[in-house]
């Protein structure tokens, strides 16, 4: 996983001292870089971009605020605990990339390692509307899809007391039309097979 650095100046920012949640959100807008997004927030008044992290629609992942400092993204009552990661597009029109979703699973598992090797507790993952009045990601944002694909890609990392999970996660993916071809548990998903169950998803979300 590659995260692009994009060389933001800040006002003011203040570190966090603790991380226990990611929250997910939209851009509402066509595919901006996170520095046009930068500038957006620092015409409110802001010390720069609320996010930490925005996902390209080809699949990029931009830094935005540094991860460790505190974001402007959900609120002052969940900003003080959470990385807020903002995928491109507006959600309430249009679904996410199948790369987009691919980079987010890759992205929420790697901040969870990261976190869980420093010694903290799992990250949580909620979505924008799940903390504050709003509809942020948007009503096409695939979020049962969404957790399949994350589910899976723990699981890959998770170990032996993750088998009986993994084949039920599995079966869910062939009951529910995601994936066609058998694919036995024990075997790691690379990342074709991810990318074909988000692929797969979307035309699900769409038909
Ligand atoms: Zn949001």
């Amino acid at each position: 996983m590659q995260i692009i650095e994009s060389g933001l100046q800040f006002e003011g920012l203040w570190a966090r001292s603790e991380t226990s949640l990611i929250v997910l959100h939209h851009s509402a807008s066509a595919d901006v870089t996170a520095a046009e997004i930068h500038k957006w927030h620092r015409a409110k008044g802001w010390s720069g971009i609320g996010y930490h992290f925005v996902i390209r629609k080809d699949g990029s992942i931009e830094r935005g605020r540094p991860q460790e400092m505190i974001g402007a993204h959900a609120g002052a009552g969940v900003n003080g605990h959470s990385i807020g990661i903002c995928l491109c597009g507006n959600f309430m029109q249009q679904l996410p990339s199948g790369a987009q979703l691919v980079s987010l699973v890759e992205l929420v598992v790697w901040l969870r390692r990261y976190y869980r090797a420093a010694g903290g507790s799992e990250l949580e993952i909620k979505l924008h509307r799940e903390v504050g009045a709003t509809q942020c990601p948007g009503t096409k944002f695939p979020a049962r899809q969404f957790d399949g694909l994350l589910q899976l890609a723990m699981a890959e990392e998770g170990g032996e007391q993750m088998e009986d999970w993994k084949a039920k996660i599995i079966q869910q993916a062939k009951d529910a039309g995601l994936i066609r071809d058998d694919h036995h548990p024990d075997e790691p998903a690379p990342k074709w097979f991810v990318l074909t169950v988000a692929l797969n998803a979307i035309k699900l979300a769409k038909s």
